[in-house]
């Protein structure tokens, strides 16, 4: 049984963020307690696999009283790790790093972008957004003395190589692409690529040559 607890499905990991979020909000507007079937509603997920769900994680709930949402709050934060943040670096404060500095990922707060990097005099010394804006040349230094292991990359494409290899020297774990260069690490090293023009045109071609699916 206790082994069962520890080893949740993938299914069930899956909608552990949907919960946790909606758990917060109920939280946040005063609420205790909150029945399977109020969960349901909201998540829209039906009210027996949110109960199957749940039972993974220890009987919480009790019948007639709904489960207690702070207990369910604890669970869930340490489940998805919230309680431990990821350290992120932004490099390149144009207006799409600006728009993150900004942004900062708030509502997801396991993840924190903790400095930004630029060459550009005039944004060097700043801080936009809370977050500190340093020379690029200090890269390595303050990488490792943040102790930052993930770094979101939104310079022009033609740099983009020569800073992930100080970022690979830095010893970052993760790199979040935004520019279109097709970056060389080695395999310890995960990339994620994103590329906003392509997913645009991509979702555009699909409208066009496939509207009924
Ligand atoms: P975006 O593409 O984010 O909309 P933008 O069009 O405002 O940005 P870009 O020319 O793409 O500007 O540059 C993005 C940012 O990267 C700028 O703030 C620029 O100063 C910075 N940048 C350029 N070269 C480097 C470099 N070698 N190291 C760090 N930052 C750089």
């Amino acid at each position: 049984m206790n082994q069962e607890q520890n080893k949740i499905p993938r299914a069930t990991a899956k909608r552990l963020p949907l919960y946790y979020r909606f758990l917060q909000n109920l939280s946040a507007s005063g609420k205790k307690r909150v029945s399977s079937a109020e969960l349901s509603e909201a998540v829209k997920v039906d009210s027996a696999t949110i109960r199957r769900d749940f039972s993974y994680f220890g009987a919480l709930g009790k019948k007639g009283y709904g489960y207690n949402v702070q207990s369910l709050l604890t669970f869930f934060s340490s489940a998805l790790d919230q309680d431990e943040v990821t350290k992120v670096a932004l490099i390149g404060v144009g207006n799409l790093g600006t728009a993150f500095l900004n942004y900062n990922f708030l509502k997801n707060n396991n993840t924190k972008i903790e400095i930004a990097f630029d060459v550009d005099p005039s944004k060097v010394g700043t801080k936009i957004g809370d977050v500190p804006v340093y020379e690029i040349h200090q890269i390595g230094e303050k990488i490792k003395e943040e102790d930052i292991q993930v770094a979101i990359l939104t310079v022009p494409v033609h740099v983009a190589q020569s800073i992930t290899d100080e970022l690979i020297k830095a010893d970052i774990k993760g790199i979040l692409n935004f520019t279109p260069a097709r970056l060389n690490v080695p395999s310890s090293i995960r990339i994620h690529h994103i590329d906003l023009a392509v997913e645009l045109q991509s979702l555009v071609y699909f409208l066009k040559n496939y509207p009924e699916d």
